[in-house]
């Protein structure tokens, strides 16, 4: 794979990696940015989708992913590539100065500058955590299906009561021997048609639900032959499985950026609050990630450090040049990076 080169790559599709692509873009930069998952949009997108948020500033309440499709198409007109579902796993400082950036898809970036938006880190999965998991986790104990045929003849058990969870069912039961669905409750987070499809496998014979907690792992050395369970009135019984799926969501982990040889204090990296900018020259911390004495976790200090950040990169990049603070309103040059003008013709 050739090298991607660019004069900013931005790390973490969260709102403020979103935004920052905006206030880069009024500067005329153009910007890469990447995510470890399939989608856009952080914390928002992933833990919280449809919970209103009441203190961005003009707009009393709007939903999470509101926010983040509002944000996509304020930030379209500046073009940026999105090079998402692959995790930035290396960073490295180049004898020139510039930075190499590797991720989990293979993919090499040659950047002039860093903007780290990554949030808490990459999500991780939720593990099963009972004695000896270990050495099944990746072989009969998974957190994704690689290879759905892989499932043929299995008898699964598929821990979880969200969409993940209930998707899995409908999708491998055509291909199990038999699934058990264990949920901790009654109800389930899935969306209603998913669950009343289950409930059919469940009349089918192919699926049997069962409320509780997975309590032990059966096994006879390598060879898993079952889970342990306990029901939520203390009841144990055996499920004879020989496969494990656990949807029980993600969490987020610091995970490779702590190797990156960037300060951290706390699971976050220091940063100044002119240019938020880390120790290492180049590479700038936005949102959550970064931390300096009176930091807040919000999205709107996270679009502030945006903003700030975009005009020293663009002071890095372009250092004979002076940068002009332009109002969005009054701009005819910023007018033109939005693609005001075209618009203004098509309505004429
Ligand atoms: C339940 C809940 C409610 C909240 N309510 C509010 C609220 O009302 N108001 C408010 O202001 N804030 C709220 N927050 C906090 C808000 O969501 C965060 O401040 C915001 O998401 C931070 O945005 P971010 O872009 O910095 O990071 P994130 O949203 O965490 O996004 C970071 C992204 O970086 C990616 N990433 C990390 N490391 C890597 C890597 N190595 N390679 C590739 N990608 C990587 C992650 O996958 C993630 O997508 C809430 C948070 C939660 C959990």
């Amino acid at each position: 794979m050739s090298t991607i080169n660019t004069d900013v790559l931005i790390i973490g599709a969260g709102p403020v990696g979103l935004f920052q692509i905006f206030e880069l873009g009024l500067l005329n930069i153009h910007a890469h940015i990447v995510d470890a998952l399939p989608q856009v949009g952080g914390q928002c997108a992933e833990l919280y989708p449809e919970k209103p948020i009441y203190d961005i500033p003009a707009c009393p309440e709007i939903m999470a992913q509101q926010l983040i499709d509002n944000l996509m198409l304020q930030i379209a007109p500046f073009d940026a590539d999105f090079h998402l579902h692959q995790l930035v796993t290396d960073l490295r400082t180049l004898e020139n100065g510039r930075f190499e950036v590797t991720t989990s898809k293979g993919t090499i970036f040659n950047t002039a500058t860093i903007v780290l938006a990554a949030g808490l880190g990459p999500f991780q999965p939720r593990r099963l955590r009972l004695q000896g998991v270990d050495k099944f986790e990746g072989q009969q104990i998974n957190y994704k299906v690689a290879d759905k045929a892989s499932y043929t003849g299995k008898r699964l058990a598929i821990l979880g009561g969200g969409d993940s969870a209930l998707d899995w069912v409908l999708e491998l039961a055509e291909y199990c021997e038999h699934i058990d669905l264990v949920h901790r409750r009654e109800q389930y987070r899935a969306q209603p048609a998913s669950v009343n499809k289950m409930r059919e496998l469940i009349q089918q014979g192919k699926v049997t639900e069962h409320h509780g907690n997975a309590s032990g792992l059966i096994h006879s050395g390598d060879n898993l032959s079952g889970l342990q369970l306990r029901s939520n009135d203390g009841e144990e019984k055996a499920l004879d499985i020989n496969s494990i799926l656990v949807f029980w969501g993600l969490t987020p982990n610091l995970g490779p950026i702590a190797d990156w040889g960037l300060e951290i204090e706390k699971r976050q990296v220091p940063v100044d609050t002119e240019k938020f900018q880390t120790k290492i020259p180049g590479i700038f911390a936005v949102g959550d990630i970064n931390t300096y004495p009176g930091k807040k976790k919000l999205i709107l200090s996270g679009f502030h450090e945006a903003a700030l950040a975009a005009f020293a990169i663009q002071a890095q990049l372009n250092p004979d040049q002076k940068v002009r603070l332009q109002y969005t309103t009054t701009s005819p040059v910023i007018h033109q990076r939005l693609g005001l003008k075209v618009i203004k013709k098509l309505e004429i």
